[in-house]
């Protein structure tokens, strides 16, 4: 085994646009999944321009994109009355140099995996294979990996922990860390086959900031017109600790939830019975993880939900893992495969991701809503008598410019790795 091995714990999203990271810069590198077989979990997630651009740098290909999802025209926000807070387009017709893509997680999950093991072998990716803790040693770490019962220590210069909001190595890192953070709202989650709302692929989230659903494409719709659509019922409830806090997807019957949609009829959408046609729902609380000071301990860093579980409320848990895996990876180039590559990433993206998941916690780009609830009890005639355009645009444009996707700065800016910048060049 090289000694410039990369241990990379978790193989989801973010370890896996690792992996194919340092593939493409010559790394040496395993990824350590605790999962024994990959499938295609989850519902739909967005994918920000700015990771798009990234993977388009690592050779995902737009049409490859297409096949997991489709690129996103237009967010709205929708008050309960049925008439429109808020809209502005997405992705290209923004202005972005990259679209932003809608797709289904599980899908592009496994579009990762495919193309990982296919450029990497599939001995890059051991499955079935936990990482239980980590220690160092004078030129790296070793990792205690946990594989048919068997716990073995794996050798490598660097780990980099992308083991998802229940990390082990960040609980060894911060022993003390304070348990997982509810903040009292409940997710449903699930898709239905249905027609696309406003535009063939609009975003649209409709309520309140207490009380609301967001429902998007994540397919193109086919021959008669209808697409898969993901949809997500929220509701905050006042006793934070009336639930039991609990992973990722449990399935859930409609009828569980859908009496707090039944208000929610208009002439363009009849919630419940989208919700009652649904082809699986599964319940989420929605939680994240107070942030840390800092995500390196020497050869061991954090990245994705490990570092920096949110809120999905700005759409950019997914988009964060992706860049998170290509700044460790520019900082190897400059750094080489070195714990000063790891305190550089630590300190261009620690700070300001932090602040990022406080931000989604107090409502992210939902915040409008809370404005309006405010100012009118979110009733309303005229939008512009209760929160002119200009605040709503200001309103936004801050929002993108602390998550990242500010247009001007995006398009302007270099690539994160160059075409063809490898370790060994
Ligand atoms: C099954 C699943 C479904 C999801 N569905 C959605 C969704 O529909 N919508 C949404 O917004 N977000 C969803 N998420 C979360 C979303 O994928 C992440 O917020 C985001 O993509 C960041 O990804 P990540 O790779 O950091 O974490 P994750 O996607 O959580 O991946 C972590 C990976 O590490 C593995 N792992 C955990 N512990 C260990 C260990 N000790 N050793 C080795 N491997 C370990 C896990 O099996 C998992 O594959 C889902 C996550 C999972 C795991």
């Amino acid at each position: 085994m090289s000694d410039n091995r990369v241990i990379i714990a978790g193989g989801g999203i973010a370890g896996l646009a690792f992996g194919l990271t340092l593939h493409q810069i010559g790394v040496p590198f395993t990824v350590f999944e605790a999962a024994r077989e990959m499938r295609p979990l989850g519902v739909g997630i967005n994918l920000q321009p700015n990771a798009v651009r990234e993977l388009f740098d690592l050779g995902i290909t737009a049409d490859a994109l297409d096949r997991v999802g489709l690129p996103a025209q237009e967010w709205a926000l929708v008050g309960l009355n049925g008439r429109e807070v808020y809209s502005e387009p997405r992705g290209l017709g923004a202005g972005y140099s990259w679209p932003q893509y809608a797709v289904h997680r599980g899908r592009l999950h496994m579009l990762l995996y495919d193309t990982l093991v296919d450029r990497a072998g599939p001995e890059a990716v051991q499955l079935g294979a936990k990482v239980l803790s980590y220690a160092r040693d004078g030129a790296g770490v070793f990792a205690e990996v946990q594989m048919d019962g068997v716990t073995r220590s794996e050798r490598g210069r660097l780990l980099v922990a992308a083991d998802g909001i229940h990390s082990a190595i960040r609980a060894q890192m911060y022993p003390d860390q304070p348990p997982i953070h509810w903040g009292g709202a409940v997710m449903w989650r699930g898709t239905v086959r249905a027609k696309p709302l406003r535009t063939v692929s609009s975003f649209v989230g409709l309520g309140t900031h207490r009380h609301r659903m967001v429902i998007y494409p994540i397919s193109q719709p086919d021959e008669t017109g209808t697409a898969l659509i993901n949809w997500i019922a929220e509701v905050t409830m006042d006793d934070a600790g009336a639930w039991q806090q609990d992973g990722w997807f449990k399935p859930v019957e409609i009828d569980e939830f859908v009496h707090h949609f039944e208000e929610f009829r208009y002439d363009w959408l009849d919630v419940p019975a989208m919700l009652r046609a649904a082809d699986c729902a599964y319940v989420n609380p929605m939680i994240d993880r107070d942030p840390v000071p800092s995500w390196v301990d020497g050869p061991v860093a954090l990245m994705g939900d490990a570092a920096h579980a949110m809120y999905p409320t700005g759409s950019n848990g997914a988009s964060q893992a992706i860049v998170d895996a290509r700044v460790i990876g520019a900082r190897i180039l400059e750094h080489g495969v070195t714990e000063a590559a790891l305190s550089a990433y630590d300190a261009q993206l620690c700070g300001p991701v932090s602040e990022l998941v406080l931000r989604n916690r107090g409502a992210g780009p939902f915040g409008l809503l809370n404005l309006l609830d405010d100012r009118c009890g979110g009733v309303f005639d005229v939008i512009d008598d209760v929160i002119p355009a200009e605040e709503r645009r200001d309103f936004m444009a801050n929002y993108k410019a602390a998550a990242g996707f500010a247009i001007d700065t995006l398009n302007a800016a270099p690539p994160t790795i160059g075409t063809g910048a490898r370790v060994d060049s």
